[in-house]
């Protein structure tokens, strides 16, 4: 057979294996980094969301101690007043009535504190809602995401499969040696095998093709490959 015709159902075959290549780096490549992508967006609105959770329970946990604070000073300020009133000297009454004065001060800033934990509560509990419904939204974004893709692996497998099944078709008529060539290339150059010559560069890799390389091409005796790139030269016209 011809070179010319061995060249001819390489062409034909590069299209087929640069679908399979162009699938298979999808599959291995774009799908799992898109998936990985979303996975951490949503783990980072999970950690969102027990930041927000852990701040409001801790803020429960503030206002319940210092409504504790603020009973025991009410208790201290009771107990005082009980005991004003038995005591004998003026310099006693005096003391116990500037110790609740005393304590009356600092009820009064537990309160103020108390106050101020309520708007913290109540900033936190918006905070936590929003967080809340962003984590339910994030969720279903991930799935619905992790669906489709699943769904596009599966859809490359099929298609991938009835590539392949053309491919071994195509390969049955090709002479052993050229395929061999043409395979390990296909292997070692990012599954681009061929090359054809135009206005006397690579149309691979750019370079330029000289003019006996160009005549080798055309005597069509034997494979000739770019100097630079290694692929298999071919001429379009020559070829259709
Ligand atoms: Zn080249």
């Amino acid at each position: 057979m011809q070179l010319k015709d061995e060249l001819r159902k390489l062409m034909e075959l590069q299209k087929v294996d640069w679908q399979i290549y162009n699938f298979n780096r999808q599959k291995e490549t774009e799908i799992p980094e898109t998936s990985e992508k979303i996975k951490i967006e949503f783990e980072q609105s999970k950690k969102e969301f027990s930041a927000a959770d852990a701040k409001f329970k801790e803020l429960h946990v503030k206002k319940k101690n210092k409504e504790m604070d603020l009973a025991a000073k009410e208790e201290g300020i009771k107990k005082a007043q009980t005991h004003l009133y038995q005591l004998k000297t003026n310099k006693e009454y005096s003391s116990k009535l500037s110790e609740i004065v005393s304590l009356k001060a600092d009820s009064s800033l537990f309160e103020e504190d108390i106050l101020r934990v309520m708007d913290e509560i109540e900033a936190a509990d918006k905070k936590l809602k929003e967080e809340k419904d962003k984590l339910a939204a994030d969720e279903k974004k991930f799935k619905d995401e992790t669906d489709k893709l699943d769904a596009r692996a599966k859809d490359i497998d099929a298609q991938v499969r009835q590539l392949e099944d053309k491919k071994a078709t195509l390969v049955r008529d090709v002479n052993k040696r050229i395929l061999d060539y043409y395979e390990k290339l296909l292997k070692s150059r990012n599954g681009i095998a061929m090359a054809a010559v135009s206005n006397e560069n690579c149309g691979a890799c750019h370079m330029k093709v000289n003019a006996q390389q160009i005549n080798e091409v055309k005597m069509y005796v034997d494979l000739v490959f770019c100097e630079s790139c290694a692929r298999i030269l071919y001429i379009p016209e020559d070829i259709q």
